[in-house]
């Protein structure tokens, strides 16, 4: 199943995984690979295959940085938490939630109601057989500070972005923007392309994702990475100014 990826080298140390459900970042240095977000439970193999591409193994993960703790993001963290043993870092606003302390997440039943729509009707099929179900949590989630920040590949600087989930998190690292679900470029429930937020159902306090989205737009970097659809280049400022449309 290795093919179902796709691996984009942003920059020299940089490299973005595009799958059909769910993004996520890889920052190398000499020393090993930052994995930012994880993927759901059952993209595992698509996590090793693509650290594998880029020449490392998943034994050479420092740790996992996590936007936020749904289930897309950090689904594959959990197994590799608890079998390697590898450090698990978000916001620390948003560590209880990747403990599982509280769900901020769409209920299945909410998802129920609109699977007559077909394009629900896959999407909910295909996550589920990703393992979308899990109530499973990362017990030894830490807070991303400044002097964990400082020891991990490409030294991710936070950029809080609450409004998705209470503690989401967007990252800068070697000048990129990786945005996670505070921007992003499509979705396979969204017929839209381009910048947006993901629809408001999904997203725990909407108020909080339109001031988060301002807050990005005063970021001077050119290319956004984000959780969900393909790369942007260009100035932020610009895909900010669309999503907000
Ligand atoms: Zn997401």
């Amino acid at each position: 199943m290795g093919a179902s990826i796709e691996l984009t080298a942003v920059t020299d140390t940089v490299h973005f995984v595009q799958t059909d459900l769910v993004n996520w970042t890889l920052v190398t240095d000499g020393n090993g690979v930052l994995v930012i977000d994880a993927g759901y439970p059952g993209q595992r193999g698509d996590v090793v295959e693509s650290v594998r591409r880029l020449g490392f193994q998943m034994q050479d993960v420092r740790a996992f940085l996590l936007t936020h703790a749904h289930v897309d993001h950090f689904g594959s963290a959990i197994g590799f938490a608890k079998t390697l043993g590898t450090p698990v870092y978000t916001h620390a606003a948003e560590v209880g939630h990747a403990k599982r302390e509280y769900l901020e997440q769409v209920a299945p039943i909410d998802l129920v109601t609109r699977i007559w729509q077909p394009r629900y009707l896959a999407w909910t099929a295909a996550i589920i057989g990703k393992g979308a179900l899990t109530r499973e949590g990362i017990p030894g989630t830490q807070a991303l500070g400044e002097d964990i920040a400082a020891t991990l590949p490409g030294t991710p600087t936070a950029i809080p972005t609450p409004g998705h989930t209470g503690g989401h998190c967007s990252y800068l690292v070697d000048g990129v923007l990786v945005s996670g679900d505070a921007l992003v470029t499509g979705h396979p429930l969204s017929s839209r392309r381009g910048p947006q937020l993901l629809p408001g159902l999904f997203n725990h306090d909407q108020q909080s994702c339109l001031r988060s989205l301002d807050a990005l737009g005063m970021l001077d970097t050119e290319v956004v990475l984000p959780g969900h659809g393909p790369v942007w280049r260009g100035p932020v400022r610009d895909a900010v100014r669309q999503a907000a449309r």
